[in-house]
């Protein structure tokens, strides 16, 4: 496996998660060169992240990271065994039209050019701008789990859970198994009645609603102390976390921590897709923005296709089909295979692709984030990086300020090393709802390349 294709690329895949790898194993196989881009050191992408070094040491850790990790070793295996070429520790800061990508490894600034492009970044979690969310000892529950996954590291200390979704629920479990004491878990909203009439269609997609309840049992059996219809949340300490403040059912309470994990359901990654720019939509259902894309994963460019969680959240299963799908239109898209042998090839993984969205629709529902942390009180910082408050943003809206763009220009919220990444939905939520219009109509940032920092050491290396 070399890290870049020698030759011309036919197909340069962005991201070596399930959708990624599934489609470079896929186009490999098919006879297409294929480079694999990722930024990450080994390939899983986010939910297999670190899979192989823990598949070398079996026993105790598959225990504690559970049974739907374990399903991303054979993936990471059949790409290993691959002809697909692997870039890891890469980054790519541009993808132009022209399918001529901008990528950044070893301190050094390169260009690939691709016949075809997969983008495959998959998914970040939603921003949860609660008051104190900048201290020390608060994160966001997936940064949390990724230190488990790839490090092993545990919190020390008492521990907090908060937000909603199947995430927070798998973190808990996790953290259960490996012997860590949960203070609390607090759930800040279900929504069960509005999630009933798609509970069909979500029995039918698998056994996701099984999984979630075998890791509600989990969390319950370990005794973790569970609130919920949870209002407000407070992360409270001077130089670092000491407690949080909550407030249930008409209570407050005050519960020591040493840990806060955040999390409010994952949104589609798609700071790449924006800065090339591919057109998008905004996804009611899911509260975030994703690329307009056909079945295939075709975009509205021509030769770029988008493929797994950045084209909206459907989990790994349903990423790695989508990446299954997307290989096998490249290759007819590439002149290997025609359209009806691709649509034989696709059929099975198109109907299984189909089956697994249908949970989506009752999880969407079920767990939608709360009104009060997407859209947060004055006081509480929104863009982290230029530490810009919801205040602000709101008073740039009141100096005539129409949209994220323009409250940019007035505030610099956006302009950090993130480059808008983790303000950019509640920004705009923040100026829906001062406008009192929706989401769709305010639009999100403008996303310019480098999508990354990058130093001017590293944009030297560039011919
Ligand atoms: C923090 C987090 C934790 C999660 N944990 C779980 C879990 O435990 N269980 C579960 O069922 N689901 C989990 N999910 C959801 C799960 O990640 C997805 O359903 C699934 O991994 C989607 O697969 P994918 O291939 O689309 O993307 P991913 O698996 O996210 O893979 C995307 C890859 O793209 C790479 N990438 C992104 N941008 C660039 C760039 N510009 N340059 C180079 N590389 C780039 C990333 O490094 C990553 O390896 C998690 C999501 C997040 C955000």
């Amino acid at each position: 496996m070399s890290a870049i294709n020698s030759g011309e690329i036919d197909l340069a895949v962005v991201g070596a998660g399930p959708a990624g790898l599934a489609a470079a194993t896929t186009a490999a196989e098919l006879g297409l060169a294929v480079s694999v881009f990722d930024e990450n050191a080994t390939p899983g992408g986010q939910i297999y992240r670190g899979i192989e070094a823990v598949a070398a040491k079996r026993g105790a850790d598959f225990a504690v990271l559970g049974d739907a990790y374990r399903a991303g070793e054979s993936i990471v295996r059949d790409f290993r065994a691959s002809k697909a070429a692997y870039a890891p520790n890469t980054g790519v800061w541009l993808v132009q039209k022209d399918r001529q990508l901008g990528i950044v490894r070893d301190g050094k600034a390169g260009m690939v050019a691709a016949r075809r492009v997969l983008i495959a970044t998959g998914a970040q979690e939603r921003p949860v701008p609660i008051p104190g969310w900048t201290l020390p000892g608060v994160m966001l529950a997936g940064a949390a789990q990724g230190l488990l996954k790839s490090a092993g590291m545990v919190p020390a200390g008492p521990v907090v859970l908060a937000g909603n979704g199947p995430l927070l629920y798998q973190l808990a479990a996790q953290l259960v198994a490996a012997g860590v004491k949960i203070a609390a878990l607090l759930e800040t909203r279900s929504e069960r009645a509005a999630a009933l009439p798609h509970l069909p269609a979500a029995l039918m997609a698998g056994n996701y609603l099984a999984k979630g309840l075998g890791l509600i049992a989990a969390v319950k059996r370990a005794g973790v102390p569970i609130r919920r219809g949870v209002t407000e949340l407070r992360a409270l300490g001077c130089e670092r976390l000491e407690a949080v403040e909550v407030a249930a059912g008409g209570r407050t309470e005050r519960i020591d921590a040493a840990l806060l994990c955040l999390h409010q359901g994952v949104v589609a990654n798609v700071q790449l897709s924006l800065a090339i720019p591919l057109k998008h939509e905004w996804s009611a259902a899911q509260r975030c923005w994703r690329p307009v894309v056909d079945q295939w994963g075709n975009s509205d460019v021509e030769g770029i296709a988008v493929a797994g969680d950045c084209a909206g959240i459907g989990g790994a299963e349903a990423a790695a089909h989508a990446g299954r799908i997307a290989a096998f239109e490249a290759a007819r898209a590439l002149g290997r295979i025609d359209a009806a042998a691709r649509d034989t090839h696709a059929a099975s993984d198109l109907a299984a692709w189909r089956r697994h969205l249908r949970a989506r629709p009752f999880l969407d529902a079920l767990y939608p984030p709360a009104q009060g942390l997407v859209v947060p009180a004055d006081d509480v910082p929104v863009c982290r990086c230029e530490e810009v408050t919801a205040g602000q943003v709101r008073d740039a809206v009141r100096q005539g300020g129409t949209g994220p763009n323009q409250v940019k220009s007035f505030t610099r919220s956006g302009m950090g090393p993130c480059q808008g990444r983790m303000c950019a939905l509640t920004v705009s939520e923040v100026i829906a709802d001062a406008l009192g219009k929706p989401v769709a109509e305010i639009g999100t940032y403008r996303i310019r390349p480098p999508i990354k920092p990058l130093t001017v050491g590293e944009l030297a290396a560039l011919e």
